[in-house]
C-alpha cells in the first residue's frame, strides 16, 4: 500500500527509485556498482572474507582461557552460526548478483533487511540477536576493508543503468554527517532522504550543492521505508512517496520532464550578464565546498567564488589534518579553476553540525555535546588553535600568488576577537616572509552571522575590506533556533521582521562606508528573496551554483527604482512575507527552494 511522509523540501525537483537504506554509521562504507563481468569476482571477495572472519571466530574460541564463562564460547558459536547463515551471505550475494552492488554495500544493505526483521520479534531474546548480528556485519566490513579492495575502483562514478541496474536509487537513512554526505557528492544517488535535520543544516546545504532532489526532517522514514521499495522523493513539497500508484507514478514522471525542460530553459540564461532592468549590475558568486567544484560554477555562469567552505577538507582524517602543503595545493586549485575570478575562501568553520569527525548533528545530540552550536565553533576553533589557523592563513596567502583570493573569517562576535584574528595574520604574513615562499594580497572580510557582529557593524568596517551576510546562522542565532533541529524548523524564519532589520542595517552601513557587501547564507540563492535584497541595496549574492541560472531570472526582470522605496513598508509590517509577495508582487517563500518559474 502506498504511503507519504512528510518531511523539508531542501533541495528541488523529483527523484523516483529504489530505495537504498543506510545506517547512520554505515553511511561512508563504499558504494561502488560492480561491472557485470567482474560480479564473480566480487562474490568471492565477500566469501574470502567471510573465511577470514570464521578464522578469527576459531581462534578467539581455541584461545579462550579455561576459566572463562561458558557464555563466551557459547556467544563466540552464536556469532559464527549467524556469519555462516544464508539469510545474510547468501542474500548479500544476491545484492551483488542482481543490484550489482559491491561486498561491502551488499552485506550493509542485507544487514538492515534483517535488523528490521529482529526488530519486529516478539521474543526479546531473539530481538537482541540483533546486536550480535550487527558484530558479526561489523567484523566482515572491516576484513574487507583490510583486504583487496573491489576490482571497479572507479565505478563510484558511474551511473546505476550503466551496470544493469533498471532504475536510479534514493538513499534513506536517519541522518547523514555533512561529511559523509559530500563524499556522496559524485556519487550514484539521485535523491536523499533523512529522518532528521533542518533546512539549512549542513547536510541540507551539501544535499543542495549537489543538485538533486532532498528531504529531510522526515521523522520516521527510515523506519517506514524498506530496502528495495520504490520511492518519489517531491524535493519541492517536502514529501516522500513509497510505493507508489502507476496514475501517481506518471504524474511524477511527468512533473520530472517539465522541470528538466525548466532547467534547460533556464541554463540559457547562463552567459547572460546579470543586470537589472533599471542597468544595475548584480554579482552571482559560487558557493563550493571542494576546489573540484570548481569548474561547476563556472559553468553555471558564476562570476566568481562567494564562498569556499574550507572546512570539509579538514573533515573525517581524524588526526590527520591537512599541513600547510595539502591546504596550499587546494587554494591553489581552487583559485585556477575560476581562471582569474575573484574566490572568497572562509577560514575553517568546525564545530556545530560540521564536527571534524563524521558526527552527524543527531548524533552528537546523542553524545550530549551541549549546545554545540554555542560552543568552540569557527574562528573560535581556530583562536583556540593558533598553529592550526597560522598554518592556514600561510597557505591562503600562497595560494593568492596565483590569482585573486579573498580571505573571510566566519562567526567573529566581538572587537577582541577581531584584534586577536588580525594578530594571527600579521604572525603568518612575518613567517611567510622569513620564509621567502611567494604569496599574494588578500582583501580581508569578516561573516556577519551573529546579532552582536551585526549590532556593532562600524567596528568591523574599520578592520575589514568587505563584509559577508551568513544568514543560515544569522537566524539561527537572532531566533535561538538550531538550524540542524527539525524539531524546531517551523520556529526557522529568514523572514522574521529581527532577521530583515539586521540584514538591511548591515547592507545599508557597509554601502554607506564604501565596503562591499554580499550575502552568502542561503537567502541569497532563494529566488523568493532576490527582489527584497535587492530593494535593500544588495548587489552580491553567493548561493549554489545550481541556484544561480532561478535567481539571475529575477534579477533581470527587477527594477530597484521601484523597489527600493517599498522596503519600508515591508520591514515594517507584521507578516513581511506577505507584505513583500503585495508589494513586489512575487511568489511567496519557498526558502531554500528556487521557486518553479512559468515559462
Ligand atoms: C551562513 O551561516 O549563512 C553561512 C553561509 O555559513 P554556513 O552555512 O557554512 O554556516
Ligand atoms: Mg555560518
Amino acid at each position: 500500500m502506498s504511503i507519504q511522509i512528510f518531511g523539508l523540501p531542501v533541495s528541488r525537483g523529483v527523484a523516483i527509485g529504489r530505495a537504498v537504506l543506510v545506517a547512520s554509521s554505515r553511511v561512508d562504507v563504499p558504494h561502488v556498482f560492480i561491472d557485470q563481468s567482474l560480479i564473480d569476482e566480487e562474490v568471492a571477495r565477500l566469501m574470502k572474507a567471510r573465511d577470514v572472519v570464521a578464522d578469527e571466530f576459531d581462534n578467539l574460541k581455541r584461545d579462550l582461557p579455561a576459566d572463562a564463562p561458558a557464555e563466551l564460547a557459547a556467544l563466540l558459536d552464536v556469532h559464527q552460526m549467524l556469519l555462516q547463515d544464508e539469510a545474510l551471505m547468501g542474500a548479500a550475494a544476491d545484492w551483488i548478483r542482481q543490484r550489482h552492488y559491491n561486498a561491502e554495500w551488499a552485506v550493509s544493505a542485507q544487514l538492515e533487511v534483517l535488523a528490521r526483521q529482529f526488530d519486529e520479534m516478539e521474543d526479546p531474546y531473539i530481538r537482541e540477536r540483533k546486536a550480535d548480528l550487527e558484530q558479526v556485519v561489523e567484523r566482515l566490513l572491516r576484513s574487507l576493508s583490510r583486504g583487496e579492495p573491489s576490482a571497479v575502483p572507479d565505478a563510484s562514478r558511474a551511473n546505476a543503468q550503466d551496470f544493469g541496474g533498471d532504475e536510479p536509487l534514493v538513499l534513506v537513512a536517519n541522518d547523514i554527517a555533512p561529511a559523509d554526505m559530500l563524499s556522496f557528492k559524485r556519487s550514484v544517488f539521485k535523491g536523499f532522504v533523512t529522518d532528521v535535520g533542518g533546512k539549512t543544516s549542513h547536510t541540507a546545504i551539501v544535499a543542495r550543492s549537489m543538485d538533486i532532489p532532498a528531504v529531510v526532517g522526515a521523522r520516521q522514514a527510515s523506519n517506514l521505508i524498506r530496502q528495495d521499495d520504490c520511492i518519489i522523493i517531491d524535493g519541492d513539497a517536502g514529501l516522500v512517496i513509497v510505493d507508489p500508484s502507476p496514475i501517481v507514478l506518471e504524474e511524477y514522471r511527468f512533473r520530472q520532464r517539465q522541470s528538466e525542460l525548466e532547467r534547460s530553459r533556464l541554463a540559457r540564461l547562463r552567459h547572460t550578464p546579470a543586470v537589472t532592468l533599471d542597468g544595475e549590475r548584480v554579482e552571482l558568486l559560487a558557493n563550493i565546498e571542494m576546489p573540484e567544484d570548481g569548474p561547476g560554477a563556472l559553468e553555471a555562469g558564476s562570476v566568481g567564488v562567494g564562498l569556499f567552505r574550507s572546512e570539509f577538507l579538514f573533515m573525517n582524517r581524524g588526526s590527520d589534518l591537512p599541513d600547510e602543503e595539502e591546504q596550499y595545493d587546494a587554494y591553489r586549485r581552487a583559485v585556477e579553476a575560476m581562471k582569474g575570478l575573484p574566490v572568497v575562501i572562509r577560514t575553517v568553520d568546525i564545530g556545530a553540525d560540521k564536527p571534524l569527525e563524521g558526527m552527524s548533528a543527531s548524533e552528537l545530540r546523542h553524545e550530549s555535546v551541549l549546545n554545540p552550536a554555542l560552543g568552540l565553533r569557527a574562528i573560535r576553533w581556530s583562536l583556540a588553535e593558533p598553529s592550526m589557523f597560522r598554518r592556514q592563513l600561510r597557505a591562503l596567502f600562497r595560494a593568492a600568488a596565483h590569482g585573486p583570493v579573498k580571505i573571510m573569517i566566519p562567526m567573529l562576535a566581538s572587537q577582541r576577537e577581531i584584534h586577536q584574528t588580525l594578530d594571527n595574520i600579521t604572525h603568518a604574513k612575518r613567517q611567510l616572509a622569513e620564509s621567502g615562499k611567494p604569496c599574494g594580497e588578500v582583501e580581508l572580510g569578516a561573516m556577519i552571522e551573529v546579532p552582536a557582529a551585526a549590532l556593532t557593524l562600524p567596528v568591523f568596517l574599520r578592520y575589514f575590506d568587505f563584509v559577508s551576510i551568513g544568514t543560515n546562522d544569522l537566524i539561527q542565532y537572532t531566533l535561538a533556533i538550531d538550524r540542524s533541529d527539525e524539531a524546531v524548523a517551523h520556529l526557522y524564519d529568514p523572514w522574521h521582521p529581527a532577521v530583515l532589520q539586521l540584514i538591511q542595517s548591515t547592507i545599508t552601513q557597509a554601502r554607506a562606508a564604501g565596503k562591499g557587501v554580499s550575502v552568502c547564507g542561503e537567502m541569497a540563492g532563494d529566488p523568493a528573496f532576490t527582489e527584497l535584497l535587492l530593494a535593500m541595496g544588495l548587489r552580491s549574492f553567493s548561493m549554489h551554483p545550481s541556484q544561480i541560472a532561478s535567481v539571475k531570472q529575477r534579477v533581470l526582470r527587477a527594477d530597484t527604482r521601484r523597489l527600493a522605496p517599498l522596503v519600508a513598508g515591508v520591514l515594517q509590517s507584521e507578516d513581511p512575507e506577505t507584505a513583500c509577495a503585495e508589494l513586489f508582487h512575487v511568489g511567496a517563500s519557498t526558502h531554500g527552494q528556487p521557486v518553479q518559474l512559468r515559462a
